[in-house]
Order: C-alpha cells, then structure tokens, then sequence
C-alpha cells in the first residue's frame, strides 16, 4: 500500500532508482567477480654450479647443491588492473636486471611488476661485486637466463589466469624459525598469507610473507641452494598442490634463521633448512586456514619512482664498477620503484632493500587495510635500510651501517611509503566487501 499523501509520481521514481540501485550493485558484483589469478614457476639452477654470494666481496666455489634455484610469478586481475608478484631465489635482484624483464614482459604495465628476492646467501651474485683481482662476481650469460626464465614465468602466469577468490591472514608464526642475532627479541613474529583459490577449491598459488635471513647454509659450505626457502616451497606445494611464492619483509640488522644449536653453535646443515623450511610453511598454513573466502577482491596497484643519495663511498664504488651497468648520470643518488597494492583487505608496499624490524614495525602501523604486508629487497636491495638515529649508533650495528647508502635511507623510505599509503585509497574491509 502507498503511504498516504505519496503521489503516483514519487512511487515511479522509487521504482525507478530501486532498480538503478539494484542494477548498479549487479554491476559491481560483475566487475569484482571477474577477479582472476594465475602462477608458474621456472628453475634457474646454474648448469654448471656457479659460485654462491652471501653480499659484497668475492663468490665462493660450489660443489654441490641442495634444492633448486627458481623464480616464481603470480600475476592477479581484477577490474582491468593486472598485477605481477615474483620471488626470486637471489641474495638481491637488482632494477638494473628487473627492468630487462618488465620491458619484455607482455599484457603488464612494467609499473606493476613487483620483484622481489628472497635473499637466499647461497646463489650466484647477481650484482656484479668487484671479485677483488680486478674482475667481477657475476655470469652475464647467466643471469641473462635468469631475466629470460623470469619473463617466460609470468608469461605463463598470464596464460594461466583463471577466476580465483582469495583467503588472506595474518598471525605469529610459532616455534623455532627467527630471531634478531643483535637483540634476540626485537624481530616481528607476524607472517602473513595470501592464497588464491580457484572456485573449485585447488590452491592456485600460496604467498608467504615474513621477515627472515635464509642463510642457515650461507656461502661458506661449498653449496647452492634456496636455503630454508626451498623446503618451505616444497611443503606448501605438496600440502596444497598450487604453487608457492616467498617474499621476504623487514628482516634488517639483522634478524635471521634460528639454528641454533646445543651451546650456541650455528647448525649450517640442510637438515636445519628443512626444519626451518617446513615449519615455517606449516606454521603459514595454519594462519590461512581458516580465514575467510574473499569471493571478490578488488585490487588496486600504484608505483612511484623514489630517489635515495647514496652517501657511502664503497657503495658508489659497486655501483659504478659493476658490468651490470647502473651507471646513471648522477652517481650521487639511486631511484627505485616503490609499489603499493590493495588487494582484497589487505595492503603491500614495497621496500628496495633490508629494512630493520623497527621501520617494518612502524610502517605496518602506519597503514590502512587489515592485513599489511611489507615486501623487503623488492624491486630493488641496496642494503641495509636503517633510521637516522640508528645510523652509525650501536657498535652492532657498524656492519649495517657501512653496508647502507646512507643515514638518511631509513628517513626516505619512511617519508615516501607514508606518503604513498596518504595518495592511495584505503583497501576495502572484509566486512563491506561482504555487504557489495
Ligand atoms: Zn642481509
């Protein structure tokens, strides 16, 4: 019954706008169900073994290895955004080379390819150190390879694009994985968890995001390897059966694997790798497992170019000596790309380098979904990435001090991810993405 004094008009206007309405939220639900994702993976283990680096100097000689090298792409789509996600099992992956594969790469603005390195201390150096008898570190042909495999990865990725929903969580990882080797406790304990699902339930692909050294192995054993990450890869794999993907965080000054042994001793086996590898993979299928379906996320992906003055004299000289070629014209400052995604509730920002666990802490703080992920040595790793109060302060902390570019790195990266999260809309909370 119309209400009393409601004219003929005013009810074929609610009519009217009740199907606006109705048809507007159709709309959405369309363009958010179209939510799609895909994965692939390419191993890169040099044949022959080549030596391993565990950062700046000479490669140390192999004679064997214990898991495989390989780089893993997970591209996301929504609502015409395509995004790329790749983990790589490096020390670090500089532009220098990442750009080689955003510029070949096809059907993904090279601005939303992320790139980031797991930081594995016992894979072939991909920076080109001085070798300290007048040569350099690196394989070209190599590492041309490894930009060729990448490539064909997220190629893959794209092809395989299917409707996906998503499962996000975050928690502590429990149990004996990492610790700070400065000051035992001063680590974040938080992985989160990012997993794609297709609507028949298979795992298409499982992110793990966490703050750790891999360097149980490091490059003094005569062995290549994707340390801890390979068993964490192969864990979820198997548990799952959709592809893993590891991308390390805030892990700076210096938080590590924790293989300690009886006494103190470092435990530098594969065994430990395992250990750490599987744990920490079950510790992250734990957190997901119960999260809830986000049947259609909306993502959102926005990059800056951010500028670093490189202060230090022994960093300026590695970058102008490298055959890698990142000589620019102004040998005094670096720039990077930073990215920043919303994807379903969750936010990511990117950081060229290893943060220490405090501007990882604050950074998190600092911003706007429900689960925040920081993506450490991607798209770029210039060492370490400390405050200026920090800087050159602890005795300690003189290692991370002389391997970063300058004390105002920390500041800057502080400054422009903060003033990224302020330019960029906020992720949609789960509840009001329930409500669309
Ligand atoms: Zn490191």
């Amino acid at each position: 019954m119309p209400k009393r004094g409601e004219t003929l008009y005013r009810r074929v206007m609610k009519r009217i706008i009740l199907l606006l309405v109705s048809l507007s939220c159709l709309a959405l639900s369309v363009a958010a169900a179209d939510f799609r994702a895909g994965a692939a993976m390419r191993v890169v283990t040099p044949d022959p073994l080549l030596p391993v680096s565990g950062g700046v100097g000479p490669s140390h000689p192999v004679s064997r290895k214990e898991g495989d090298l390989t780089v893993r792409a997970l591209v996301l789509e929504s609502g015409g955004v395509r995004v790329a996600i790749v983990g790589a099992d490096f020390l670090g992956f500089p532009a220098v080379l990442g750009n080689k594969v955003r510029a070949r790469a096809r059907g993904i603005p090279p601005a939303n390819i992320l790139i980031g390195a797991t930081h594995t201390h016992s894979a072939p150096d991909c920076y080109g150190f001085p070798d300290g008898k007048g040569g350099f570190a690196c394989d070209l042909k190599y590492l041309d390879m490894v930009c060729a495999k990448m490539t064909e990865a997220i190629q893959e990725a794209v092809d395989k694009l299917q409707p996906a929903q998503l499962k996000i969580a975050t928690g502590e990882a429990r149990g004996k994985i990492a610790f700070n080797y400065y000051a035992e406790q001063l680590y974040d304990p938080r992985c989160s968890v990012i997993q794609a699902v297709a609507p028949d339930g298979k795992t298409i692909a499982t992110l793990v995001n966490y703050a750790i050294h891999p360097e149980v192995l490091g490059n003094g054993r005569g062995i290549l390897s994707p340390d801890l990450v390979g068993p964490l890869y192969e864990r979820i794999e198997s548990a799952t059966g959709g592809l893993a993907i590891f991308m390390n965080s805030a892990q700076g000054g210096m938080v590590t694997a924790d293989n300690r042994g009886p006494e103190g001793k470092d435990l530098r086996e594969w065994s430990e790798c395992v250990r750490i590898g599987q744990l920490l993979a079950n510790e992250a299928l734990r957190i997901v497992h119960d999260a809830p379906i986000q049947a259609a996320p909306e993502l959102y992906c926005a990059a800056k170019t951010i500028t670093f003055p490189v202060d230090s004299a022994d960093m300026r000289a590695i970058m102008q000596a490298s055959p890698l070629g990142y000589a620019s014209a102004d040998p005094g400052h670096v720039s990077t790309q930073m990215n920043l995604i919303n994807v379903g509730n969750a936010q990511i920002i990117t950081i060229p380098g290893e943060a220490l666990p405090n501007i990882g802490y604050y950074l998190k703080r600092k911003m706007r979904g429900e689960h925040h992920l920081l993506f450490g040595l991607t798209n770029d790793a210039f060492g370490y990435m400390l405050t200026k109060v920090d800087f050159g302060s602890f005795k300690r902390y003189e290692y991370v001090s002389r391997t970063s570019l300058g004390e105002m790195t920390g500041e800057i990266l502080i400054d422009e991810a903060l003033k990224l999260v302020a330019s960029c809309p906020a992720p949609t909370p789960l509840s009001a993405a329930a409500q669309k």
